[in-house]
């Protein structure tokens, strides 16, 4: 065993060696990490980010994996999967651990007789990816009931309290991206719930009937660009540039939505990239539009974007 194998194993008791990504990308890609960690407690990060430091070891976090692409050569490093699922709730409040997984948020706050996640029903990840991505759908929008997180600068080390402003938010953008500062927990603003129980199962059962009519099963990550604009969805441009149904290797472009690519079964790593280069080129083309990814790269050296 080599000495960082020795050390990490010292400093991450549990960690494990050559441990694949596959199983824990919604995709179902990915090749082998050097180290990988699951991590269980917040207070275990500032010392995990010392030992990255000092040992030069390059990390990467992650939480469901519902909108990574894994490499097929894995990562040269450490990656921590963020299991952290603490929640608790303060009246209409409710503050969750970054790892805790939206579909669980919705589950409880429904149990309390609260309202205000009903839109998400059916949205994959965690807290920490939601408030780093500022996920949403049916006209729900992270920002729009955060009330602030604490995170963690992963050059440093220090945490702080960070409220709704400071995610400088947008369209699935937050300062967040720009930082690469990990969200250790996040408190969302809910309310009473106002109609009845039946009511909001009712709305609930509607809106995951409406998902499945829109969007393919399978191995996916959903929206792989973000749509231009409101007007111009990503799934439109590529249909337009006739891709729909367009197949590279293993990879396929649904026929249902155009914006999500599906791993068929043994799709690679490059089988997507390709898919992803190609839909990038044509649209750009056809509509002399730039579509930027949604869904995060990791190639084995780090989180890449991709060229035209
Ligand atoms: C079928 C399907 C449908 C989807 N539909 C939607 C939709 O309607 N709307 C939508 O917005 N998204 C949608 N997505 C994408 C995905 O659900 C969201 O992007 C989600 O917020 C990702 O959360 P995660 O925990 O899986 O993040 P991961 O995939 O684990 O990570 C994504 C990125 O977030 C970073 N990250 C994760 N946790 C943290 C943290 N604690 N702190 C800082 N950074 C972090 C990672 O480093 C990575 O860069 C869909 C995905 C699938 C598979």
């Amino acid at each position: 065993m080599t000495k960082l194998k020795k050390e990490c194993q010292k400093y991450l008791p549990g960690v494990l060696f050559e441990e694949s990504l596959e199983k824990y990308s919604t995709f179902r890609i990915g090749g082998k990490a050097d180290f990988f960690y699951k991590l269980k407690s917040n207070k275990e990060f500032p010392s995990i980010i010392k030992f990255c430091i000092n040992e030069n070891l390059p990390f990467f976090i992650f939480g469901a994996g519902s909108n990574i692409l894994f490499s097929d050569k894995g990562f040269r490093g450490l990656v921590i999967k963020i299991e952290t699922e603490k929640l608790e709730f303060t009246g209409t409040n409710i503050k969750a651990d970054a790892g805790v997984l939206v579909s669980k948020l919705i589950k409880e706050s429904v149990a309390k007789g609260l309202s205000g996640l009903e839109k998400w029903v059916g949205l994959p990840g965690t807290v920490g990816g939601a408030v780093r991505g500022n996920a949403g759908c049916n006209g729900l929008e992270t920002r729009d009931i955060l009330i602030g997180a604490t995170i963690l600068d992963p050059k440093t080390g220090s945490i702080q309290q960070a409220k709704n402003a400071y995610f400088h938010y947008d369209y699935r953008y937050s300062k967040l991206k720009r930082t690469g500062e990990i969200v250790l927990d996040a408190t969302f603003k809910l309310e009473k719930r106002k109609f009845s129980a039946q009511k909001q199962k009712q709305i609930m059962d509607e809106i995951r009937k409406f998902r499945q009519e829109k969007q393919p099963f399978g191995s996916t990550t959903g929206s792989f660009f973000k749509n231009p604009s409101p007007d111009t969805p990503a799934g439109m441009l590529i249909d337009q540039a006739g891709l729909k149904g367009k197949t590279i290797g293993k990879a396929k472009i649904s026929e249902k939505h155009a914006n999500f690519f599906l791993n068929n079964g043994g799709a690679s790593y490059k089988d997507i990239l390709k898919l992803a280069k190609l839909a990038k080129r044509q649209v750009k083309a056809k509509f002399g539009v730039i579509l930027e990814e949604e869904v995060q790269i990791l190639s084995e050296k780090g989180p890449i974007t991709l060229a035209v």
